[in-house]
């Protein structure tokens, strides 16, 4: 992983959808989110404008998952299930784009990832009113000396 890179090739995991993407903040912007959907969906994301998103293939294959407010519009490939990327409720002028799917990017690439606050939703609250930052999830990967405790 190159954390100055911005600019990537990336795919579902059957590679039905395939999209190109220019990340604002690069990797830098690497978040997960602790609301209802994303908890089960698990996925670190990291943001774009949504000109800077290009479906180059398999848009067919996209499709549109959305609840309560009906304002973020989650995408994922209808046939192996993977999600790509969501226009955000909290900017619409965003995307977050799945970070696994970009080439050459693991989420196990990021040390720590903060965790929004979604549960209860910027947009939900007024301003200043809780941390917008829930928490932080960690990764350590084994070392080759690791031994059973
Ligand atoms: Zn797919």
């Amino acid at each position: 992983m190159n954390s100055g890179q911005t600019q990537f090739q990336a795919s579902c995991h059957c590679g039905a959808v395939r999209f190109q993407v220019r990340l604002t903040e690069g990797l830098g912007s690497a978040r997960r989110c602790n609301c209802s959907y994303c908890s089960m969906r698990g996925a670190v994301a990291v943001t774009a404008a949504v000109g800077d998103l290009t479906i180059t293939a398999g848009e067919e294959w996209l499709t549109l998952y959305q609840f309560n407010t009906m304002q973020a519009k989650h995408y994922f490939c209808s046939k192996c299930g993977i999600y790509t990327h969501h226009q955000r409720r909290s900017n619409p002028d965003e995307y977050s784009v799945n970070a696994a799917c970009l080439d050459g990017v693991s989420p196990f690439d990021f040390p720590e990832v903060p965790v929004n606050e979604g549960r209860s939703h910027p947009c939900d609250r007024p301003a200043g009113s809780g941390p917008d930052i829930a928490g932080y999830l960690r990764y350590f990967p084994l070392t080759a000396d690791w031994k059973p405790r």
